[in-house]
């Protein structure tokens, strides 16, 4: 053996929503744990986007990284949905997942293989090498939980989830519709929801472990049905909220923002943002531009060009805005292209709501900052996440979509106005702070942590 440093090897997958916490999870475990390695096996299907770039090209030295070749998906001709693309990315990078982690196997003391919930396949390569298996589940305790019972849903239930007419019942969770779900189940015909049944079948019995990204105080009724003692059913460790916190030297728009927020009052700006990859309509992106502008209130908004843009259309996401709305709004507003350094944004003393999809990552950064939230999911496990915000910790309102399919100015503008001013928000505003203060408690120290890698550390001595 080279060292006598742990080492674990890590296979994420592409999505910047998945990586991030991957990420910070490793690099929490170093800054606790300082004898653990890591290598990142990262499957790809083509060349990696700049904020995949700059996120792991940043990476610490105690973080090494090796970035497999690129898989490609010709026979789909381009017709393929993106749970199904990230699955077959895992699918067809086994071979070389499986050369990477053989060359490293002689020198290294492996503790623990750990891949993201779309690449379980991979734990097929761990085994070969006998090393012990964890499933990185990085959404909410109630998603893990759904996935937990959709084996058994997809028995008993005979029709579209979407279909039922009483909510679900998802054990240790609110009661949710099925058109809540998450996107690749509202289909049982298509190939992504077999995929997804494919991984829940194996998250109950595959891994030895399951590492969530939230913390108890947050989801305490997920996480006690979740932890529910069952013949073969992984352990689950709670190791949220893992948040980036990161330098913002790198990061596009940074100055800019952090400049203008500068200059705002106190607690005066609605941050809004759609994740990593969220895109609108070009008419939604009209509705909600003149939603906040006649709500009168201060914003930050990170656009990008619309859903159905026409491929000979402009790539310049401020030509989709109404006609002179960059003028009319300059003296309270700041539109961004693409990106923005959002915890940062987030943690500004300037910021005091964000309008959000309601990724998984987003939300624990809001939890983590104490910002109440206008809840505008648009796919994946957003809705769920919703559900959760809206009605089970009633932190967030809810625009309501018009039959048009569309969110109009005018219910923008009332729910803006409605956080930022209204008498709903102080009662969402103080059990936000309620649930700040657990995230800084679950900061401050991680039992599951320490759990995780005593057991590493003893699988280790007891192979040894
Ligand atoms: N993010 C960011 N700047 C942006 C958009 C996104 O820093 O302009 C970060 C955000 O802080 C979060 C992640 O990207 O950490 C997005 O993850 P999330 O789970 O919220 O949504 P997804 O992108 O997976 O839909």
């Amino acid at each position: 053996m080279e060292n006598s440093a742990l080492h674990i090897a890590v296979v994420p997958t592409p999505g910047m929503g998945h990586l991030i916490p991957l990420v910070e999870f490793v690099k929490k475990l170093h800054h606790h744990h300082h004898h653990f390695s890591t290598t990142f096996f990262l499957p790809n299907n083509g060349p990696l986007s700049d904020a995949q770039r700059s996120f792991v090209f940043t990476l610490p030295p105690a973080i090494d990284y090796i970035i497999l070749l690129p898989i490609t998906f010709d026979e789909y001709h381009g017709n393929i949905k993106p749970e199904t693309r990230i699955a077959l990315t895992i699918t067809r990078s086994l071979p070389f997942i499986r050369d990477a982690v053989g060359s490293l196997h002689e020198s290294k003391k492996f503790a623990a293989f750990v891949a993201d919930m779309f690449a379980v396949d991979t734990f097929d390569v761990a085994r070969e090498f006998q090393i012990p298996t964890y499933l990185f589940f990085p959404s909410s305790a109630m998603t893990l939980s759904v996935f937990f019972h959709l084996p058994q849903l997809d028995k008993t239930v005979s029709c579209e989830y979407r279909d039922l007419p009483e909510k679900l019942q998802i054990p240790g969770c609110i009661p949710i519709h099925g058109s809540d779900l998450f996107d690749p189940v509202q289909d049982r015909k298509n190939d992504a929801y077999k995929w997804i049944l494919h991984l829940a079948n194996k998250f109950r019995t595959e891994p030895e472990g399951v590492i969530v990204n939230s913390f108890k105080e947050l989801e305490p009724g997920a996480f006690e049905a979740s932890e529910q003692k069952e013949k073969g059913k992984p352990d689950i460790y709670a190791i949220g909220p893992l948040i980036q916190m990161g330098s913002t030297s790198e990061v596009q728009n940074s100055s800019e923002c952090l400049n203008w927020l500068d200059e705002q009052p106190i607690s005066s700006v609605m941050f809004v943002s759609f994740g990593s990859g969220g895109t609108l309509s070009h008419a939604q992106i009209t509705e909600l531009a003149l939603g906040l502008e006649t709500s009168e209130q201060r914003f930050l908004w990170v656009i990008r060009c619309p859903s159905d843009k026409p491929p000979s259309g402009p790539d310049d996401p401020f030509s989709y805005l109404p006609e002179k709305f960059l003028d009319r709004i300059k003296n309270r507003g700041l539109v961004v292209p693409m990106w923005a350094p959002q915890p940062q944004i987030l943690a500004h003393v300037s910021t005091c709501a964000f309008l959000s999809h309601c990724g998984w990552n987003s939300t624990l950064e809001t939890v983590v900052s104490g910002l109440p939230l206008i809840a505008w999911p648009l796919y994946a496990e957003q809705k769920m996440n919703a559900v959760l915000l809206h009605e089970d910790m009633k932190v967030a309102l809810r625009p309501r979509v018009g039959k048009n399919g569309l969110v109009g100015k005018v219910e923008v503008c009332n729910v803006v106005k409605g956080l930022m001013e209204g008498e709903e928000a102080k009662g969402i505003r103080s059990r936000m702070r309620v649930l700040r203060e657990g995230a800084a408690r679950a900061l401050r120290s991680s039992p599951g942590l320490d759990d995780l890698t005593k057991k590493w550390k003893a699988n280790v001595a007891a192979r040894a």
